[in-house]
């Protein structure tokens, strides 16, 4: 790819918790074309993984809606945006803290917005009850040299 060139591409699906490990295996896919590292693959795909999963069990819940996302290369950066027409977040500050769910048991620690956090350089979610999520990452491939 050119460096200097801008590509997009949209992905909708139906949130079905399956459709996790595709949307994962797609980003995966798009990541390559930035010649990222193992790691950094590994990275982007847990954060998608945990942006997803969070629109399928969080914002749709028992009901079935689309989820959304779109996947940009531009230079040496991947932005991933995951878009769900669901529930929504009252609280977003308090939804990102450390250990916060909404839904405790086994499986739901509170940690899929840290992961994102700690795995993509940037995240911002906007949000609004009744309306739906949008979380939109960034990842800067090749920012770190080992020494
Ligand atoms: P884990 O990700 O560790 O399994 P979790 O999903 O509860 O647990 P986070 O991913 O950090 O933890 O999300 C925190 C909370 O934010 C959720 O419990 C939920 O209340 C809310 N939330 C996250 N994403 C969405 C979404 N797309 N729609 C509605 N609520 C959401
Ligand atoms: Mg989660």
């Amino acid at each position: 790819m050119n460096s200097s060139s801008k590509e997009t591409v949209k992905l909708e699906f139906e949130s079905r918790s399956h459709n996790e490990q595709f949307a994962r295996v797609v980003t995966a896919v798009f990541a390559a074309r930035l010649d990222p590292t193992v790691e950094e693959i590994e990275d982007i795909k847990t954060a998608v993984s945990e942006a997803v999963t969070n629109a399928v069990i969080h914002g749709y819940e028992k009901e079935e809606g689309i989820v959304r996302l779109f996947l940009t290369a531009e230079g040496k950066s991947l932005t991933v945006v995951v878009e769900d027409d669901g529930v929504g977040i009252a609280d977003i500050r308090r939804a990102m803290e450390p250990l916060y769910t909404s839904k405790p048991s086994r499986e739901r620690s509170g940690m899929g917005f840290s992961f994102m956090e700690a795995f993509m350089d940037e995240v911002d979610v906007e949000s609004e009850p009744g309306k739906g999520t949008r979380v939109r990452m960034v990842k800067k491939i090749g920012s770190v040299f080992p020494v």
